[in-house]
């Protein structure tokens, strides 16, 4: 089973689906810390073409591994996540990701959170939650001004490769003032609702 979590930056797409995740014993799925991946390498070599099929990307529980090297820490920064969203408007950089994505949710019981899951990665996953809030809380919670936010999403929903937007049968859960273990409870009860 897969629980595709979509949603803007700061949402809190990866508290919930980590806890959700855990709650299931399901394992969990960071599509936008590969999206990091690709940015850090780009940032740190601009003049070079980024071949995506080159990177290897990979996650040892809670470790995300670039070409074997703990890359963990370095891909949570904020200049980590805006080189991400720019990466993430290239085609053949999303394509890459996106198979890798689908191979690593073939087999199991996952949560995979992300932009696009539910729309492009997995367009049959049984749930499909849009995660939202309030754009000051957003930018609150990644700490980065509201303006950058709201850049940030604006180039998510706005590029023509996968945009950012909820599934047509995705279900919305805006999160403005809920407790985790309320939104844990919406989410995983949507899930007891179709096993
Ligand atoms: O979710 P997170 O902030 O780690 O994602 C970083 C960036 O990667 C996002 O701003 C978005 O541009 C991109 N992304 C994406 N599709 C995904 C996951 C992330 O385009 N499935």
């Amino acid at each position: 089973m897969l629980v595709a979590l979509d949603g803007p930056a700061g949402a809190g797409k990866s508290t919930v689906a980590r806890a959700v995740a855990d709650a299931l014993g399901f394992t969990y799925l960071d599509t936008g810390a590969m999206y990091r991946c690709v940015g850090l390498r780009a940032a740190a070599r601009p003049d070079v073409p980024l071949d995506p099929a080159a990177l290897d990307i990979a996650f040892d529980g809670d470790r995300v591994l670039l070409d074997g090297e703990d890359v963990s820490t370095a891909i949570r920064t904020p200049e980590a996540g805006l080189a991400a969203s720019r990466v993430a408007t290239d085609p053949a950089i999303r394509s890459t990701l996106v198979d890798l994505q689908r191979k690593i949710i073939a087999d199991g019981d996952w949560v995979a959170e992300g932009r696009d899951i539910g729309t492009v990665v997995a367009p049959d996953a049984e749930i499909k939650v849009w995660l939202t809030a309030d754009p000051e809380e957003r930018a609150r919670r990644r700490e980065i001004p509201v303006a950058e936010l709201l850049e940030r999403d604006e180039r998510d929903a706005s590029r023509e490769s996968s945009p950012m937007k909820p599934a047509a049968d995705a279900i919305e859960v805006d999160t403005t003032g809920l407790s985790l273990d309320e939104v844990i409870a919406r989410i995983t009860g949507l899930v007891g609702s179709v096993r």
